[in-house]
């Protein structure tokens, strides 16, 4: 499989460093705000990832993606909000996690906050370990990175030497490749920040040193095998990374640097919570589109190019849906029995020329053309009479193989099995119909009933309670 590297800038082969498991980390969300759709671009970008690993490369993947949970931004952001850090971060955690559900993004299996005990301890030893090698310095209670005493430093990124200024230190999470500085590893307590003291002084960490200590303390042995963001990351976060971890470490740290392009906004530049020009997908749902569309959407366009969102594009992605689940019903009315040679071969064809696809640096539009030519083939068998039971069962299990790595089939199939209105209100309406009926009050009871039945939701009373079921 070729993968794109942003270290060699070019696309090299990949393969596991060690025996058949992928281990990958992939910065996740700063859950200091419900994430945007640009940031899902990137998250659903890396689910293909995932799961072309997975399922049409062979691997095992063993993936962190971290949550940061504590710097400038989430600080910021809590004290203005008067919560604490942690109840103020769980609510975005909690909204990730119900959003990237909607995308049908794959779980993966770890999800590490910065501000558990086991990773701020990893991150004081990193620190440690960085000062014990000589590329860390203290000044005014806080723990600096001294990028002079790191050769490589500004390879990932590849910074004009002339730029740099070691000895010049800065304090912010976030910064220009103008600046390429002496970065923090280690703050020094601020009043009113949170602080933690587990033998470097009491501080909070730096937003570079989380991702680093977490991605090995979770992964293992450097180098880890893929690590990977938005382009945005590339300078200073991840070029920071890299200094951290090998400076601690003497050996590299990740041997594949795999990063997405931008989501643009139609018109306008880049979806950011600092431009105010963002669309989370509870917008694009309240808008009444299926998050099916909005992945198909993200998927239609290479990862490394950029993908303009627009209104238009979801419409069309609901067309292209509605074709192909459209062929899969039509495959499901084949009577006749038998098989013809020319659709056995049809279906292998598919499936080689869609895995050759995603191996090229994960072709994703690319392996959506190659499903539209199978629909386009399958539809015209259809038509002429010339299909069987056994074709069909090698057709569908084609389009099956190829949604394991687009996922769009199978979230679609979710969105349609599930009630039109949640569960939890569905039994909160039936339990305050009960108590009205109980009251007497038939006149509420009757326009509950009336009204769910207008969302698509039936009840039925019978001697065991109420039950509810689709309309
Ligand atoms: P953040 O919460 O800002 O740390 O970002 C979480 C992830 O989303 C990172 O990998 C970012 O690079 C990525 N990201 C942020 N904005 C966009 C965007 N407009 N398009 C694509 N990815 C983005
Ligand atoms: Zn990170």
């Amino acid at each position: 499989m070729l993968l794109y590297n942003t270290l060699t800038r070019r696309q090299d082969a990949f393969a596991p460093a060690r025996g058949g498991t992928v281990r990958m980390y992939a910065c996740g969300l700063t859950v200091y705000a419900r994430g945007h759709i640009g940031n899902f671009r990137t998250f659903v970008a890396l689910d293909v990832l995932r799961r072309t690993l997975r399922h049409v490369a062979g691997y095992d993947v063993r993936q962190v993606v971290n949550f940061t949970d504590v710097d400038d931004k989430t600080i910021r952001a809590s004290r203005e909000a008067g919560v604490s850090l942690r109840e103020y971060t769980d609510r975005y955690i909690a909204a990730f996690r119900e959003d990237a559900g909607a995308l049908g993004i794959e779980p993966v299996e770890e999800y590490p906050r910065a501000t558990d005990e086991d990773n701020l301890r990893a991150m004081v030893d990193m620190v440690k370990a960085l000062e014990a090698r000589g590329h860390a310095y203290r000044s005014d209670g806080s723990v600096y990175f001294a990028i002079a005493t790191l050769p490589e430093y500004g390879r990932l990124a590849r910074l004009d030497h002339d730029g740099i200024k070691p000895g010049v230190r800065i304090d912010a999470d976030q910064y220009a490749k103008q600046d390429a500085r002496d970065f923090v590893l280690w703050k020094a307590t601020e009043p009113g920040e949170p602080t933690w003291d587990f033998g470097i002084g009491p501080g909070r960490p730096g937003w570079h040193i989380e991702c680093s200590a977490m991605a090995l303390r979770l992964l293992g042995e450097p180098p880890i095998d893929i690590h990977a963001g938005g382009v945005d990351l590339i300078f200073p976060h991840h070029e920071n990374e890299v200094a951290q971890s090998e400076g601690a470490s003497g050996r590299q740290f990740a041997r594949f640097w795999v990063h997405v392009e931008h989501l643009l906004i139609d018109q306008g530049g880049k979806m950011s919570k600092s431009e105010g020009n963002v669309l989370t997908v509870r917008d694009i749902l309240d808008r009444g589109h299926r998050a099916s569309a909005l992945r198909y959407v993200l998927l239609s366009t290479h990862y490394r190019k950029q993908l303009r969102f627009t209104w238009g594009s979801l419409a069309q992605a609901e067309e292209a849906l509605t074709r192909l689940t459209d062929c899969l019903a039509r495959l499901d009315t084949v009577a006749k029995d038998g098989s013809h040679p020319a659709l056995e071969t049809r279906a292998a064809a598919a499936r080689t020329a869609f895995a050759d696809m995603l191996r090229a640096d994960l072709n994703t539009p690319g392996a959506l053309g190659v499903v539209f030519e199978l629909v386009r083939d399958v539809n015209a068998a259809i038509d002429a009479g010339e299909i069987g039971r056994d074709d069909v069962r090698l057709l569908r299990e084609a389009f099956e193989y190829c949604d394991r790595a687009l996922g769009v089939i199978s979230l679609r199939r979710a969105e349609e099995a599930a009630p039109p209105v949640p569960v939890e209100e569905i039994e909160r309406l039936v339990a305050e119909r009960q108590a009205a009926r109980r009251c007497r009050d038939f006149a509420v009871a009757d326009r509950i009933r009336a009204d769910l039945e207008a969302r698509g939701v039936v009840l039925e009373d019978g001697a065991a309670g109420t039950r509810w079921k689709r309309g």
